[in-house]
């Protein structure tokens, strides 16, 4: 039967726009969305590459962090999940899946643009876990303002926190907590090289991920750990549909790609195992861009 490894076009493998403009509230449910994505509930097959690892994903509950959970629990390691209360729906079908895989499961609901949580959530996940190994700085907050007037200092203020500082607080909490042979990997995007208009502020902090990822790379590899970015292009998440695009460009996202669609997240969950197991050894303050060639990065 064929699956998601089979080989075949990849531009025909998943859903093309029109999706309709399906608008949903900050921080919106991975569950309303319609088609729902792939993050590899049923295609994700792992091979042990995480054996015995233990993982925090920040945002795993929905997009590109649960499909990076689901893939880390196939592959053998323990996950926590950090999410905001209100995704509670989508972070329990997360914990089940994990659970299933007869792996450790720990639900880490909180803001972390709250500087205590933000540095609580390595604790936290290494006391479920028994020890932290991998880190995944994945949350994030993104509003398109069709003009700059349009960006409110709050909003301004928002966007950091989520994106920037809470990956100062929590990889500066987490550090000492992880052994030799751990990998931090920060999610940051295209926007960083390739901004749009309309996501200025979101632009500028996926730009500071990037030159702080690649700066504390240098400080982590000291201490044997590796530290790296993966850059997505456009992927079928919540964070579209809930206002990090217009409506109308929900419903042609991915449309400006030459596949003509927009990535699901498990096309993108490998490379967060690659960053994350000992087959990315050598890779340390890396991008790794997963654009369907949309995007580029220099
Ligand atoms: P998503 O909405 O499914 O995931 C983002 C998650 O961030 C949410 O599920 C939520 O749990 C978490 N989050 C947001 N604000 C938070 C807060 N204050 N406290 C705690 N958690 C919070 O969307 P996604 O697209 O999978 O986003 C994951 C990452 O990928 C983000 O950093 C985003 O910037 C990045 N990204 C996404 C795309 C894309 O096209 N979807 C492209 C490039 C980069
Ligand atoms: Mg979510």
């Amino acid at each position: 039967m064929a699956d998601r490894l089979t080989m075949q076009d990849p531009r025909g493998q998943y859903p093309k726009p029109p999706f309709g403009e399906q608008p949903q509230p900050v921080p919106g449910l991975a569950r309303d969305m319609s088609p729902r994505p792939d993050h590899g509930e049923e295609s994700y097959r792992g091979s042990g590459k995480l054996a015995g690892r233990r993982a925090l994903v920040t945002g795993g509950d929905s997009g590109i962090g649960r499909a990076a959970a689901i893939a880390f629990a196939r592959e053998g390691a323990d996950v926590a999940i950090g999410y905001l209360p209100a995704e509670e729906a989508d972070a329990s079908e997360v914990i089940a899946l994990i659970g299933a895989e007869g792996r450790v499961a720990a639900a880490l609901p909180g803001d972390v643009s709250v500087e205590a949580f933000a540095r609580d959530l390595p604790r936290l996940a290494a006391e479920a876990l028994g020890g932290l190994d991998v880190l995944v700085i994945n949350a994030g907050h993104q509003q398109s303002r069709d003009a700059l007037a349009n960006v409110t200092s709050a909003e301004f203020d928002e966007t950091m926190k989520v994106n920037l500082y809470a990956l100062f607080w929590t990889t500066q909490a987490a550090l000492p907590l992880m052994p030799p042979g751990s990998s931090i990997i920060t999610t940051s995007s295209v926007q960083a090289y390739d901004p749009s208009a309309s996501l200025i502020h979101y632009a500028t902090t996926k730009a500071g991920m990037v030159a702080y990822t690649k700066a504390l790379a240098q400080q982590t590899l000291k201490l044997g750990i590796r530290a790296n970015v993966v850059a997505p292009g456009p992927f079928w998440t919540a964070l579209q549909s809930s206002g990090g695009q217009p409506p109308e460009k929900v419903d042609t996202f991915g449309s400006g790609s030459a596949y003509g669609r927009p990535g699901q997240p498990v096309e993108i969950a490998p490379a967060y195992v690659l960053l994350a197991s000992q087959e990315g050894s050598y890779m340390n303050g890396e991008v790794l861009a997963v654009t369907g060639g949309s995007g580029s990065v220099a």
